[in-house]
């Protein structure tokens, strides 16, 4: 099967915990390669674009607060069913129903503050890679 991409988000509570190589070890171990990567403040327009598909839901605003409270890392994974590994490794949405031995499981602190974000389909990683970054920086 040939290599697919996917895009993920080291939170702010696992920067300011400096988790980000624990994060990338994990997902490294998990099969998936770092093709591209930039640690960013993001903006609050950048958040509210970013999560648009939450902006009706009750917990919008605190999380675009939580996403600008601190730097994040972006990155661009590939690997052989990027997205369904990176689904599996990052664990539950909820820690409390994360999987042992998942990202979430290990250091997520609650159901917003849950270190790590993963594309959920391949449309939506593609979306998601060309919100953050150019081609020419990615590279596999
Ligand atoms: N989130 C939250 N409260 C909730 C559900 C989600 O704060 O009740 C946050 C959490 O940081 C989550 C993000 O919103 O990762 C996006 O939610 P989604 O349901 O897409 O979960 P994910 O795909 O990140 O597991």
């Amino acid at each position: 099967m040939a290599a697919t991409r996917t895009f993920s988000i080291i939170k702010p509570d696992a920067t300011r915990r400096n988790l980000t190589g624990a994060v990338t070890k994990m997902l490294e171990d998990a099969g998936l390669r770092v093709v591209a990567s930039k640690r960013i403040q993001m903006t609050r327009e950048q958040a509210e674009g970013f999560y648009g598909v939450h902006r009706e839901r009750p917990f919008f605003a605190d999380l675009v607060a939580f996403m600008t409270s601190g730097p994040v890392v972006v990155q661009v994974l590939e690997g052989e069913d990027a997205v369904a590994r990176n689904r599996e490794v990052m664990g539950a949405t909820n820690p409390e129903n994360a999987a042992e031995g998942t990202i979430r499981k290990t250091y997520a602190e609650s159901i917003e503050a849950n270190s790590v974000h993963g594309s959920d389909s391949a449309e939506n990683a593609k979306i998601e890679i060309d919100f953050f970054f150019k081609p020419e920086e990615i590279v596999g």
